[in-house]
């Protein structure tokens, strides 16, 4: 990221490129919504998808969500608060003139920008000064909240509702996962963040392309609910590897031998151990290519 941020945010404290106007004030969840259709941001995403080995039907909150990465916007705007402030302290300078002649104008786009950021912080002007820091901690929280309402909204029910219904068993927290730094075997990693976050062809997701209902996106082999617990637990395809796989667990961590279906998934796409890492993102891999072939 820190490749194609100073790019995507070049001129950021001065440039506006919020586009913050009335139709993206309307209320803080419509306003964050509406963040993500701008260029900044399809250009980041593009990029993190691109570096998961995802295509561009990815659910953006789940890429953001793997990567533990904000919108650009938060940094921008970080970054337009601290010359705000620097402007108002420096009053012996060229730019706090020019800051004055900016202040003076009521059509400034820019003051419009900085005094819709202090609202929506909630942080008024006989306050003492905002921290950049804390600003930025606002807005990083106010994300979350947004980002977690996206993940369980089941609003949409035509084609079987939230995409993102495994998801969120299993991401709880926002934050880079941990396998992305461990698996150093790049089509292992992808074939792992192509299961969490459906991006791949098991029923469940074919189906929602063509239409099908839930109920009747089956495996073509078991003729159950094809799905990302069925893939990774009971599928008759790849249950060779899966055995072997499963020893290698039950080895290292007894207790996963007590554990139903859906918690050893649950366990399997959360822990922290290296060992079993490296070895979910080669069985999930080799289990894909089963399917493929
Ligand atoms: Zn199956």
């Amino acid at each position: 990221m820190s490749l194609i941020r100073p790019i995507l945010m070049y001129g950021c404290e001065i440039s506006n490129m919020f586009k913050i106007n009335k139709s993206v004030q309307q209320t803080e969840n419509k306003f964050l919504d509406n963040i993500i259709g701008w260029e900044q941001e399809k250009l980041q995403l593009m990029f993190c998808k691109s570096i998961l080995g995802l295509n561009s039907r990815t659910t953006n909150i789940a890429v953001l969500g793997e990567l533990g990465i904000y919108p650009i916007f938060i940094k921008a705007a970080t970054q337009m608060m601290k010359f705000y402030i620097r402007c108002k302290e420096k009053s012996d300078s060229l730019i706090y003139e020019a800051f004055e002649d900016a202040s003076s104008r009521e059509d400034s786009e820019w003051l419009k920008c900085v005094k819709f950021l202090f609202k929506y912080v909630n942080w008024d002007e006989n306050q003492d000064m905002i921290s950049p820091q804390s600003f930025e901690c606002i807005l990083q929280e106010k994300y979350r909240d947004h980002w977690k309402q996206k993940l369980n909204n089941d609003e949409r029910r035509h084609n079987g509702g939230n995409k993102m219904r495994t998801y969120r068993k299993f991401k709880l927290i926002y934050e880079m996962e941990r396998y992305i730094t461990v698996i150093t075997d790049f089509k292992n990693r992808q074939a792992l963040t192509r299961l969490r976050v459906s991006n791949h062809n098991l029923g469940i997701e074919k189906g929602r392309h063509s239409g099908i209902p839930v109920e009747q996106r089956l495996c073509n082999r078991c003729d159950i609910l094809d799905d990302e617990l069925h893939f990774l637990t009971t599928c008759e395809v790849n249950h060779e590897i899966r055995s072997l796989f499963f020893e290698k667990v039950h080895l290292q961590v007894p207790q996963t031998k007590t554990l139903g279906n859906e918690d050893l998934m649950i366990y399997l796409l959360t822990n922290e151990n290296e060992e079993l890492i490296k070895e979910l993102g080669k069985y999930v891999y080799a289990s894909f290519k089963m399917r493929d072939s």
